[in-house]
């Protein structure tokens, strides 16, 4: 049977394989390959929006780390070498791997062995000429940088020129509890953004959206801004990507969410810009 990626099409396990899957990002405009550690479904957090079903509160299970190198392996000699693009119908401007995304149904950093997979998969890929063409990316919540497992993992990813997408959607620690169900602190984020932007180049990654016909208070977006210009001062973070709801929520709040508008976020993007930054706008 032929089967059409799309870029609604994420994180599927169309080609029936455990830790690697293919989407055709609208984002990255070309093959993203996702990696996912998380095969329980599990994370320390529980944000309202987010799109994992049957999400549990818990820890990446160990890994198979032979399985996981036949996979990448596999996958890749099928991209470059096979016939993947055309069984997908993927249009010709976008047969081009764009990155290889460690990201995933759960917090790829509660892996135990998380640096260990980050070497294989830049190995791999480097083995393989798909990096340094391609990016290397950890999507994260970045809630246990300040274990130094993880900071292993993120100088691991650092040497084959990666980067880490830092989750920060709220800059309240009442903020971070309603949209996040995390009772980690500002202070505690920003102390781990610090961290992982000393071992590895860091972008930051907002979720903008209303939540029981509510967006943003006037306070939250001061904080946020705030939050902004300490990070400007003290890290070296340049980049912030502002996005919103691109698929429906498996959480509960789902029929409570919306996404911001075009005016709001291009509004907030000009506040961000205003600071430093150099920032992204995904609608
Ligand atoms: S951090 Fe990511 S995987 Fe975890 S609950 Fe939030 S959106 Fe889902």
């Amino acid at each position: 049977m032929t089967t059409t990626l799309s870029t609604t099409n994420h994180r599927s396990d169309i080609v029936g394989l455990t830790y690697v899957y293919p989407v055709l990002s609208r984002r990255a405009g070309g093959l993203s390959i996702g990696i996912n550690f998380n095969t329980n479904n599990a994370c320390n957090w529980r944000c309202i929006y987010c799109q994992v079903p049957n999400l549990t509160i818990g820890s990446a299970p160990p890994i198979d780390f032979p399985l996981l190198e036949q996979e990448l392996r596999g996958f890749l000699d099928e991209v470059l070498n096979g016939d993947f693009y055309q069984r997908f119908q993927v249009d010709m401007d976008k047969r081009v791997i764009k990155d290889i995304a460690i990201a995933g149904n759960g917090e790829p950093t509660s892996l135990q062995e998380f640096a260990a997979a980050v070497a294989l998969i830049g190995r791999i890929a480097t083995e393989l000429g798909i990096f340094p063409a391609s990016k290397y990316i950890l999507i994260t919540n970045g809630s246990l940088i300040h274990q130094s497992r993880v900071q292993e993992g993120l100088r691991n990813l650092s040497g084959y020129g990666g980067e880490v997408w830092f989750k920060f959607d709220s800059a309240t620690d009442a903020g971070r509890k309603l949209i996040n169900r995390s009772s980690q602190s500002v202070q505690a984020a920003l102390t781990n953004l610090s961290l992982s932007a000393q071992l590895c180049t860091t972008k930051l990654q907002t979720c903008v959206f209303s939540y029981q016909g509510q967006g943003w208070t006037a306070g939250e977006r001061q904080a946020y801004l705030d939050a902004l210009e300490t990070i400007r001062a003290g890290t070296p973070v340049r980049q912030v990507m502002l996005y919103t709801l691109a698929r429906t929520s498996a959480q509960p709040e789902a029929d409570q969410l919306e996404k911001a508008s075009a005016e709001t976020l291009n509004e907030l993007a000009d506040a961000v810009r205003s600071l430093g930054f150099d920032v992204s706008v995904s609608i």
